[in-house]
């Protein structure tokens, strides 16, 4: 299955049943089943109620979620089904992915896939997906306009963001 008929069959569909959906994305990209982080084994009774996707904020999620992996599915090739997350997460409003290592044959190409969605992080609105600037108020994150008016009420956007 291409990438585009992969997408518009799980962005497209009504299925209600969230773990037939993670199971569809854990299968065409295995490094989002979730794992011990010493044993490196799969979680005891996993059953796709959630995968480290989730572990991306909503609004990234939303903007590059799905595109950030399948881009990373090509770079790794034949090594796709021994890489392993270690863990996805936001740091100081930047987009952090962790990960046990990849060949160096293919860490030129990982690099500045890594770099560009790290740039992109900081630019999209956590909360929504939509271009977002960084805001120096609260905690460090990147909002749209709106987003930001919906968290801080009373603020100027201009005057709280980077
Ligand atoms: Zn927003």
């Amino acid at each position: 299955m291409t990438y585009d008929e992969f997408r518009a069959a799980w962005l497209g569909s009504d299925d209600p049943d969230v773990k037939a959906r993670n199971k569809q994305l854990c299968e065409r990209y295995p490094f989002l089943i979730p794992r011990y982080e010493w044993s490196q084994e799969p979680l005891e009774d996993y059953d796709y109620e959630f995968t480290n996707l989730d572990d991306l904020p909503l609004g990234w999620r939303k903007a590059f979620g799905l595109q950030m992996c399948e881009e990373l599915r090509e770079i790794l090739g034949d090594f796709l089904n021994d890489y392993r997350v270690i863990q996805i997460k936001e740091k100081f409003g930047q987009l952090r992915w962790y990960d046990n290592g990849i060949p160096r044959s293919i860490s030129d190409k990982y690099n500045k896939w890594l770099d560009k969605y790290t740039d992109l992080s900081e630019e999209t609105c956590i909360r929504c997906g939509k271009p977002g600037k960084m805001t120096t108020r609260g905690w460090e994150s990147p909002y749209c306009e709106e987003c930001f008016h919906k968290v801080y009420p009373n603020a100027n956007y201009d005057e709280w963001t980077n």
